[in-house]
């Protein structure tokens, strides 16, 4: 079993530690809002945890669809809240891609967080070290994507050089899940 409440913390973690490059890579190719979105929300579902009790992916669910902001925080509730409902995390995973593309309608390759969370889910058959890598070359890949879809799509060829700080989110979830289950 995977100790939800040691995923919250060691993403919130790196969430705290990557706040600023996260801000810098929105800021290359958004609005700059995202580090301050997923470190705002990853602080608001903790107290949430600790203070409301539930499940840590639950409150992280809770805290991201009611209350997190931008085009991520939503999409990202969605996903919090399919592994918060789920029996286990590879499940919970693959129903929150298939709701994300739903609702946001990326396709891998549009440079979104959905070019590392879809090869993650496609490797958590292989194992959490196996996903977390896939999460994170998805992640490093996306700097080599012009954006379709979200602000990214606005700015274009600008964007290069740089991966989506979306992505990059996704794999500092997938990296704070595989150290917790080994
Ligand atoms: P906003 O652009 O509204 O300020 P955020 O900065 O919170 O939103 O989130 C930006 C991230 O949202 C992007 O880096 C990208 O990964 C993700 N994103 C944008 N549009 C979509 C979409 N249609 N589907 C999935 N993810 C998306
Ligand atoms: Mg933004
Ligand atoms: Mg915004």
């Amino acid at each position: 079993m995977l100790d939800q409440e040691t995923v919250l913390r060691r993403f919130a973690q790196a969430v705290e530690e990557a706040h600023d490059e996260l801000t810098r890579l929105d800021q290359r190719s958004g609005d700059g809002d995202f580090g301050d979105n997923l470190r705002g929300g990853v602080r608001a579902a903790l107290t949430r945890f600790e203070t409301g009790g539930g499940t840590a992916f639950g409150a992280l669910g809770e805290v991201f669809l009611d209350e997190v902001g931008g085009t991520s925080g939503p999409l990202l509730g969605l996903l919090f809240t399919e592994i918060a409902h789920a029996d286990d995390f590879a499940a919970g995973a693959a129903a929150g891609l298939a709701a994300i593309q739903r609702v946001g309608e990326a396709r891998v390759g549009d440079r979104t967080l959905v070019d590392a969370l879809a090869p993650a889910v496609d490797a958590l058959g292989s194992g959490f070290v196996a996903a977390a890598k896939a999460a994170a070359d998805g992640a490093a890949h996306t700097a080599e994507l012009r954006a379709r879809m979200g602000r990214a799509s606005y700015v274009g060829e600008r964007v290069k050089g740089d991966p989506d700080p979306g992505a990059v989110g996704i794999a500092l979830l997938f990296w704070a899940v595989a150290t917790t289950a080994e």
